[in-house]
């Protein structure tokens, strides 16, 4: 879903609006919406923004504050028939995104979509080189997931249903396209291998959770991702060759583990699809289900 590019447009300050958002008492989001072409009604620009607030609030919930204080939007209209049928992250000084929209009739129209949980989730990472755009994708496919069921968008049987379905597409995309998942992902588009990709990497995470759990760590990925918005995501080097190799390590030190490099080297080289047991999508369930309340 996302094209990665390093460049950065300006947003022409005139048809700028903008909607400070609220999350906590301790920090705030700004969010930056530009319309570009065909302008959508006050009505459905009124859905918009609560859509990108809710969707903002939703990632926020789970992987904890951005690290970028401002998120400029740049949202067109199109005639999809989809609410929500693209989405991209274009990479610069800050990071922006775009989002085309389709018809909706409603907000639950556009906040049941996936894609806006997916690019936020990529503002958790730097850019990584392109041989490691499996771990990139991979943990926006993933989050964008746990984020939906953690916010009761998802059950946990349709959050099962989406990771199993999505798992084996990844198994069956593997047979077409052989070769180590690093020089699969270099060739990403060209092969169109995007489940190979997107899907190894979220297998990638699902099984950091199990490590995690299993050498004792006191967070999830989730938790863990959050303390590094917190002390690195800003400094980072941006798409160099050894980003993802500095980001997994730096998840390590972060976690007190030693899984996240171990587990990238085992990964980046790996020619076969990775085993996903029911026992590990069932600790997904039991650390990301949302709370049920009191009585
Ligand atoms: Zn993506």
């Amino acid at each position: 879903m996302t094209k990665q590019g390093v460049t950065y447009c300006s947003i022409a300050k005139l048809f700028c609006l903008c909607l400070l958002i609220s999350h906590q008492a301790t920090f705030s989001r700004e969010i930056v919406v530009d319309f570009k072409g065909k302008s959508p009604s006050p009505q459905q620009q009124a859905v918009i923004f609560e859509w990108l607030n809710y969707g903002v609030d939703a990632v926020e919930k789970t992987l904890g504050p951005m690290a970028q204080s401002t998120v400029p939007i740049s949202v067109s209209m199109t005639s999809a028939k989809e609410p929500v049928p693209w989405g991209q992250v274009v990479r610069g000084h800050i990071d922006e995104i775009n989002m085309r929209i389709g018809e909706f009739n409603s907000i639950d129209d556009l906040t049941s979509d996936w894609t806006l949980y997916h690019e936020f989730s990529h503002l958790y990472h730097p850019l990584f080189a392109y041989q490691d755009f499996w771990l990139a994708e991979g943990l926006a496919t993933y989050f964008q997931n746990v984020v939906m069921l953690q916010n009761g968008i998802y059950s946990k049987a349709e959050f099962l249903r989406r990771i199993q379905d999505g798992l084996e597409r990844g198994k069956v995309a593997t047979r077409s396209h052989m070769g180590q998942l690093d020089k699969v992902s270099v060739n990403m588009w060209r092969l169109r291998a995007y489940q190979r990709v997107y899907w190894t990497g979220a297998a990638f995470f699902v099984e950091a959770e199990t490590l995690l759990k299993k050498a004792g760590a006191k967070y999830t990925v989730a938790q863990i991702l959050a303390m590094y918005q917190v002390c690195c995501r800003s400094g980072e080097s941006e798409g160099a060759s050894k980003s993802a190799y500095k980001f997994v390590a730096r998840l390590d030190s972060l976690s007190g583990t030693k899984v996240f490099l171990p587990l990238y080297k085992r990964y980046r080289y790996a020619k076969g699809f990775p085993n996903i047991n029911n026992e590990q999508l069932a600790l997904l369930i039991k650390i990301y289900s949302p709370r049920e309340p009191e009585l």
